[in-house]
């Protein structure tokens, strides 16, 4: 018989029932996802070809060209999280050799190298201290420098917290015959961006942050030079899942009859489009100014408890992600638990270079409200009264 060759049993966990416990999520993602985009993702599946998915995804389309500011035509959602969007951006404009410019301020700008490198890029890092910016002259310099077809940067570098401002560098790049690639998975819907206006020509984004959806869809999209630099293309993109070409067709931004490329996550794209929904009616401006209230309180509080802000420049911090200094006496892990044990929050550690320095509280879409301030507040003067080292 078959069965007796069986030797691994069903396992015991999974006989379980599954375990989800309520947790308030502020960290710096994922964010919690409100019933209504959770009622979203659990409807009953459709085909991945069926004119009701194929509408959901236009819709998911029209939502990213508004959260970007884009008419833009290849705007779609890679079937990925927020890395997926950065090795399609990445796999697409690069090809071996090409010169390409990154702007490392924290962990963002060292996975770009990173995976442009693996590709065969001839990649230039300019590095500031984290918690700093990229002025328009640090980009002039690197662009005169290094000469590069791509620059990368991160508008919400969400390791440090610090909002890289884009005003100008769009034009600055164009003049030196570079494509801008901006990575905004960590700002998007919670800082101001006009991809189009601001001459952005590949953005991407990620579904889990300010739009409370799922991880596992993150929306990109390319400019019309970004478009003609992969029409140039002399070798196809080294990935098939990620081609643009394959998934522009799948997306319906090229005109021709969709054709299949791969199994969708189509409730991931039912939540998605929930999510953008609720920005749509929101609005961008609404949902910029929310953010920037509670952030704004959240910096004052955690000042007002003697605490120190990692971001000095008070228009440098991004209002998504707040960086606070482990305070003397602490251990950031002491009090990242005691929050999750004592109150059901998550608050993160520091990331890349800010590892032990910061914690990081995040207040992003949704979780972004003045109740939400006020219970992080709280709770981390209980955990700072608890969680001293001489108490432990
Ligand atoms: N870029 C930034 C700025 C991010 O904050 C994140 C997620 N923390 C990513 C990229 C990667 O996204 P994901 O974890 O969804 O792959």
């Amino acid at each position: 018989m078959a069965t007796s060759l069986l030797r691994v049993a069903p396992p015991e966990e999974l006989l379980r029932p599954l375990a989800v416990p309520e947790r308030l999520l502020l960290g710096p993602g994922p964010s919690n996802v409100p019933h209504r985009i959770r009622a979203a993702g659990g409807r009953q599946l459709l085909g991945h070809m069926h004119p009701e998915v194929l509408q959901v995804m236009d819709e998911i389309k029209a939502g990213i060209q508004y959260a970007f500011q884009t008419r833009n035509r290849l705007t779609l959602a890679i079937s990925g999280s927020g890395h997926c969007a950065m090795e399609a951006a990445l796999f697409n404009l690069l090809e071996q050799g090409d010169p390409m410019l990154v702007a490392t301020n924290g962990i963002w700008g060292q996975r770009a190298a990173d995976i442009a490198r693996r590709l065969g890029a001839n990649v230039y890092e300019m590095v500031k201290p984290s918690g700093k910016y990229f002025t328009p002259q640090d980009i002039e310099q690197g662009l005169v420098q290094h000469k590069p077809l791509v620059l990368f940067i991160t508008h919400g570098e969400s390791s440090t917290g610090v909002l890289q401002p884009l005003e100008g560098l769009g034009k600055l790049c164009h003049r030196h015959g570079c494509l801008l690639l901006v990575d905004a998975v960590a700002s998007l819907g919670g800082a101001p961006i006009f991809m189009d206006h601001q001459e952005i020509d590949v953005l991407y984004s990620g579904s889990q942050k300010v739009l409370n959806a799922p991880p596992g869809s993150a929306p990109i999209s390319f400019s019309e030079r970004a478009r003609e630099k992969l029409l140039r293309r002399k070798t196809k993109p080294p990935s098939f899942y990620l081609d643009m070409g394959w998934l522009a067709n799948y997306w319906g931004c090229d005109g021709e009859p969709r054709r299949y490329h791969h199994t969708a996550p189509i409730n991931s794209f039912f939540s998605l489009r929930e999510g953008l929904a609720m920005l749509a009616e929101l609005g961008l401006e609404s949902s910029w100014e929310r953010h920037r209230a509670n952030c704004t309180q959240l910096c004052q509080g955690l000042l007002d408890m003697g605490l120190q802000l990692f971001v000095e420049e008070e228009k440098a911090r991004l209002p998504t992600v707040t960086t606070v200094r482990v305070p003397e006496g602490y251990d950031w892990k002491d009090i990242t638990a005691f929050l999750m044990d004592n109150h059901g929050m998550e608050i993160a550690g520091g990331l890349g270079p800010t590892v032990g320095k910061v914690l990081r509280i995040g207040l992003m879409g949704c979780n972004s409200t003045s109740g939400n301030v006020d219970r992080v507040l709280g709770a981390l003067q209980d955990a700072l009264k608890r969680c001293h080292r001489s108490r432990l």
